[in-house]
């Protein structure tokens, strides 16, 4: 069984910046991250081990510094958190802030904003929470809740797919032809990366392994793009996720993993999978061995 990574994979710069400003700051003084730093279980309990706290709203702090994760907030959440006094720091990666910065100069620009990504997500609900009005879209059914505007100004989440997001702005297009409609790609360069290496990936693979938390939207979006170029795609948080009657007859195993995922979860799901290939090998030698055949004919 031969076993591949995806070209590009793991941790992105944003994701590894925010943990070693937490990381830095923690040494110095206590602090409360406000929300997850990253969806990785693995990540948060090492943070967690190393004294700095997680809670999910200002209010539940317990600490004076607080820090704003990669993922952003709004200009009125931070204002808030100040607002009970406490001291922010923001690890806001710099591609959320250029999406923020896109957002915001559309609206300006007189465009409605239209952002393509998940209503929930965190990154979301900072890149809209400042704005009087606007509509988040995730697929085509979500495009019937759209009102005719003169102007649409359509930005993403950075951890969409991009070709998804391109398929949305055209439909838009079609929907109403007589809007003008400008779009601003705010998918990040690592979530791009990824997703084209997850598919050649995939391409090559009897099986693929996904790794990331079972939150991470980058991770779960990985899982869906994999599926369209391998039937057998499965995702794990870590190697105890992995199960040995996946690999039953397979050749090639490749190896995915999502921005928030670490480089030693990845190597172990690696190491395990080793073990399951030096396995099957030795169970295969066993078989066609000529005592073992003797022994069965
Ligand atoms: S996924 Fe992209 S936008 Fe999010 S932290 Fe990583 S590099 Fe930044």
């Amino acid at each position: 069984m031969k076993i591949i990574r995806a070209a590009h994979l793991g941790m992105c710069f944003g994701v590894r910046d925010a943990i070693a400003l937490a990381l830095q700051h923690a040494k110095e003084r206590p602090l409360t991250i406000l929300g997850e730093l990253v969806h990785n279980e693995a990540v948060l309990t090492s943070l967690r081990s190393q004294g700095i706290r997680i809670a999910p709203q200002p209010e539940l702090v317990e600490t004076p510094t607080a820090m704003i994760t990669a993922h952003g907030a709004s200009e009125r959440a931070i204002k808030r958190a100040r607002g009970l006094g406490l001291n922010i720091i923001e690890a806001t990666c710099p591609l959320v802030d250029f999406a923020h910065l896109s957002v915001a100069k559309l609206v300006r620009a007189g465009y409605h904003p239209v952002i393509i990504g998940k209503r929930d997500h965190v990154e979301v609900r900072g890149l809209t929470e400042d704005l009087a009005e606007y509509d988040v879209v995730l697929d085509e059914k979500d495009l019937d809740t759209l009102k005719e505007r003169a102007r649409f100004g359509i930005a993403a989440q950075t951890t969409q797919p991009i070709e998804k997001v391109r398929h949305m702005v055209s439909m838009i297009r079609q929907r109403f032809p007589n809007s003008e409609v400008q779009f601003t790609d705010t998918v990040c360069q690592p979530t791009k990366q990824r997703q084209l290496a997850a598919l050649d990936l995939a391409r090559n693979s009897d099986v693929v392994i996904v790794i990331g938390g079972a939150n991470s939207n980058n991770t779960r979006e990985l899982v869906t793009t994999c599926g369209r170029y391998c039937s057998r795609v499965f995702h794990v948080q870590d190697a105890a996720g992995l199960r040995a009657d996946w690999f039953f007859g397979t050749s090639t195993v490749g190896i995915a993993a999502g921005t928030s995922t670490p480089d030693a979860v990845i190597d172990e799901v690696e190491e395990r999978l080793e073990a399951f290939a030096r396995e099957a090998a030795e169970c295969t030698t066993e078989l066609t061995h000529p005592l073992s055949l003797v022994a069965t004919a």
